[in-house]
């Protein structure tokens, strides 16, 4: 796959792109907001380190932006999620021809002053994420400096540089082997998750989310020889402080986790119920969905209901609608995630169009794992919401896709035909599907309504809020 900007091709090498010679690119100020010092510094490993692109701004040189573009995976997303910035790049597959562009008219096609004024907007409401991954918020930084604090040897890994060229993953079998080869094998103390939880806080503070249920897969720990009970306080004690510097609440959903059985997931939930704390407030069946069917977890999954505990599963990401179907029969799941491949049954989206479970939908992971979908455009989202499902908006792992949950939001406006007033539905979606109380649920969107409506007024924008 190569890119073309202009007419000039930006060309792909092993581990980075490039473009050839120098080109004036019309940055705006989203993007210097980026390159100044701040909280988006935690996701520039290779600061001062290397120049992947050649580019030239206002005859400023900014080949430090390269870190923000140095994922090529993550690169082609940003091209398409920035396309304000970047009209004109086409993306082809191998052979295919790029077509003449006539880079004015593709320029005012997606007006960049339009573009930042709606990112403005959307990166400003108030937001709450429920489908995220632990490990999936830690920075390269992060890793790089666990790697060196508890002398952990990766195999092909010298320095800052190799270690980010396996944090850019195009495949899903690199996006496993950065899980389990890279980043799990760092995280060797218990005080280590302290760290990913800093980097989660950034992400959470950076796209205004005050409020996240967050995965927590502690098997692999375990096996590398950590304590559940350990983790935990040290999880529930960075919640709290989060709490009460941020203000942004953090709760914990215990991933049981399908790749390593139901007796192993039957020993978390054991584990879960031992330690019973405020900040865990469920449990998930995470992990392989292929050969591992929701059925085989139906005990385990009711012992967790009849203790209280909310559950949910991540179905039909990878697999057919009848993964999704089992989920609901036999886990009595409160929220499925992803459920991509419901789309391909038509009874299961009427039952879920009538039972308005709520599906926890990750656009871009969904791209990038290409099981259902292989581009945004195509995603069933639209379907999904036009049928009167009830859609939430995740990101599933945002440190690794290179995604955040305000991209997402403006990529449903630029390339899935969302408006604005159905965003703000989406929004207010995402929170009533949380586990918050009721209570809680209409204080906040009260008070989310409240700064919608100031932000319109300050944007121009005129909009019916739900
Ligand atoms: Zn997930």
């Amino acid at each position: 796959m190569i890119a073309v900007w202009n007419g000039a091709e930006i060309a792909r090498s092993d581990d980075c792109l490039i473009v050839e010679g120098s080109y004036y690119f019309p940055l705006t100020s989203i993007d210097r907001d980026l390159l100044r010092p701040g909280p988006h510094r935690s996701r520039c490993p290779m600061k001062g380190e290397a120049s992947y692109f050649d580019l030239r701004v206002d005859g400023h040189s900014l080949s430090h932006a390269a870190w923000f573009y140095a994922n090529p995976a993550a690169a082609f997303v940003h091209l398409e999620n920035r396309v304000a910035f970047w009209r004109g790049v086409q993306v082809l597959e191998a052979g295919e021809q790029a077509h003449a562009v006539d880079s004015t008219a593709a320029a005012s096609a997606q007006d960049p002053a339009e573009q930042e004024r709606l990112y403005e907007f959307l990166s400003k409401i108030p937001k709450t994420e429920i489908h995220l991954h632990l490990e999936a918020l830690v920075s390269c930084e992060s890793i790089y400096r666990l790697m060196r604090e508890n002398q952990v040897n990766i195999d092909g890994v010298e320095s800052q540089g190799d270690l980010l060229r396996r944090f850019q993953v195009r495949t899903l079998e690199q996006f496993i082997d950065l899980y389990i080869n890279v980043i799990q094998p760092c995280l060797l103390k218990a005080q280590d998750f302290d760290l990913i939880l800093r980097d989660a806080r950034d992400y959470l503070k950076r796209n205004r989310i005050y409020y996240a249920e967050i995965f927590w897969a502690p098997t692999k720990f375990m096996q590398n020889g950590l304590e559940y009970a350990e983790m935990l306080d040290v999880l529930d004690a960075g919640a709290r402080r989060i709490k009460s510097e941020d203000n942004i609440h953090i709760k914990f959903l215990v991933d049981l986790s399908r790749s390593y059985g139901p007796e192993n997931a039957g020993r978390n939930l054991d584990l879960v119920l031992a330690h019973p704390r405020d900040c865990v407030i469920g449990v998930g069946l995470g992990g392989a969905e292929e050969n591992n069917p929701a059925r085989d977890y139906e005990a385990v999954f009711e012992r967790a209901r009849e203790a209280g505990l909310h559950a949910v599963a991540h179905a039909g990401e990878a697999v057919g609608p009848s993964q999704v179907w089992e989920a609901i029969r036999t886990l009595q799941v409160e929220r499925i995630g992803h459920g991509t491949s419901a789309v391909l049954d038509e009874r299961l989206l009427d039952h879920l169009a009538e039972t308005q479970l709520p599906l926890e939908v990750c656009p871009s992971s969904n791209v990038f794992t290409r099981a259902y979908v292989h581009e945004l455009r195509e995603h069933p989202i639209r379907n999904f919401f036009e049928r009167g499902l009830n859609v939430t908006v995740n990101t599933d792992d945002p440190t690794i896709f290179g995604i955040e949950l305000s991209d997402e939001y403006l990529n449903l406006y630029n390339h899935c035909g969302f408006d604005l007033n159905e965003i703000l539905v989406l929004i207010r979606n995402n929170l009533n599907a949380s586990f918050l109380s009721d209570r809680n649920k209409a204080n906040c969107w009260r008070q989310v309504r409240e700064r919608v409506a100031k932000l319109q007024d300050r944007l121009g924008f005129q909009l019916t809020i739900p």
